[in-house]
């Protein structure tokens, strides 16, 4: 079986000769164990602060050790009470072929309901993250108008689509490209986007929303960040989900430069973890399963094949060559 080690640490950004794909042995699984044959796993943007050595919400990963995450695949043995071999399962031991996963740590999904890899994305860790951050952390309500950032993203195109549904007075978003900006309003229903890329965050958000924005998702930090203050009308709520902008940075980045207005607005910014919020995944599948189901929401993914392409996919994510959920299929 293969999988990928982190054997170096990246210096900004990440280089192939940081990553090694490996051979390891797969052996029966022990006490209490599964062996699941994974299908799909997922890169996300905080894996990159887990190739730093430095203390942080999830520990860094190890050197010369696979590396892991997100990942759904098939139950090829058991040696553990409550799954059997066939069953789909979500867990957390991602960038390899097989993995030899504590039963406790495994979910069982139901592909019947959506496809395996919705469970890493609009289904997902994802898609929680857009659910709770714009409902519970931003306190959304009907008529609020919404800006998102990294709006054609896994998190950010499911965060504008929410808001729609419920009722916002106005979804704005921002990506990366024109074809991007075009798919937010054709198919997603945002009511304006615009390229970050075409010319300054601050005045394509005031063209775009001139009555000023209530939430900002925030998916970037720095320009777009100091955009969304400048456009907040008072009591305005920022969701501070991720700073993708700053990720491969080497120095820190400066902070937005009209943190003043914060007072005389009385913003809240608010950050955030997934983690915290396991209490609402009930609700967001149930909701979240149901606006698939009726067509209301919408989501892409974009797939790479093969394990050996998982540090490029990795690399593409950060790039911006993913449309929707960045996802590595092992066929
Ligand atoms: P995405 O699917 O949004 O992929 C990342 C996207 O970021 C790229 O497609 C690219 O799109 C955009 N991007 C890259 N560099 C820049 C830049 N310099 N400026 C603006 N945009 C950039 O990833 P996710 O949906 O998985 O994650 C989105 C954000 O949410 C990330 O910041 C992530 O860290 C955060 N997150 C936080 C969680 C939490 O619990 N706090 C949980 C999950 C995610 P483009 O072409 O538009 O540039």
């Amino acid at each position: 079986s293969r999988e990928w080690h982190l054997v170096a640490r990246p210096h900004g950004w990440p280089k192939a000769e940081d990553f090694a794909l490996r051979e390891a042995p797969v052996t029966a699984p022990a006490e209490g164990r599964i062996l699941v044959r994974n299908r799909y796993f997922s890169v996300d943007p905080y894996m990159r602060g887990r190739m730093n050595d430095v203390k942080s919400y999830t520990p860094p990963f190890k050197l010369d050790h696979p590396m892991d995450g997100g990942a759904v695949g098939e139950v090829v043995a058991s040696n553990a009470e409550g799954f059997a071999v066939g069953d789909q399962v979500l867990h957390g031991l991602g960038w390899r072929e097989y993995a030899d996963v504590p039963a406790e740590r495994a979910v069982k999904v139901d592909a019947s309901l959506a496809p395996l890899s919705a469970y890493l994305g609009v289904l997902g860790m994802t898609g929680l993250t857009a659910y709770a951050g714009l409902f519970e952390v931003a306190s959304f309500k009907e008529g609020d108008a919404v800006f998102v950032s990294g709006a054609a993203g896994a998190v950010g195109s499911q965060v504008g689509q929410l808001a729609r549904i419920k009722g916002a007075s106005r979804v704005i978003g921002s990506a990366g490209s024109d074809e991007k900006v075009k798919l937010l309003v054709e198919e997603y229903g945002f009511d304006a986007a615009f390229n970050y890329k075409n010319g300054p965050v601050a005045e394509q958000l005031r063209e775009a929303a001139p009555d000023g924005i209530d939430v900002y998702f925030d998916n970037v930090g720095g320009e777009h960040l100091e955009a969304a203050i400048s456009s907040f009308n008072v009591h305005g709520r920022a969701t501070i989900c991720g700073m993708i902008a700053q990720y491969n940075a080497t120095e820190p980045a400066p902070g937005p430069r009209n943190l003043a207005l914060v007072i005389g607005k009385r913003l809240r910014l608010q950050g955030m973890l997934v983690g915290d919020h396991a209490a609402l995944q009930g609700k967001f599948v149930q909701e979240v399963a149901g606006w698939l189901a009726s067509g209301e929401l919408k989501y892409r993914e974009t797939v790479v094949e093969g394990i050996e392409n998982g540090f490029e996919a990795f690399l593409g994510l950060l790039r911006g060559e993913n449309t929707g959920k960045m996802i590595v299929s092992l066929g």
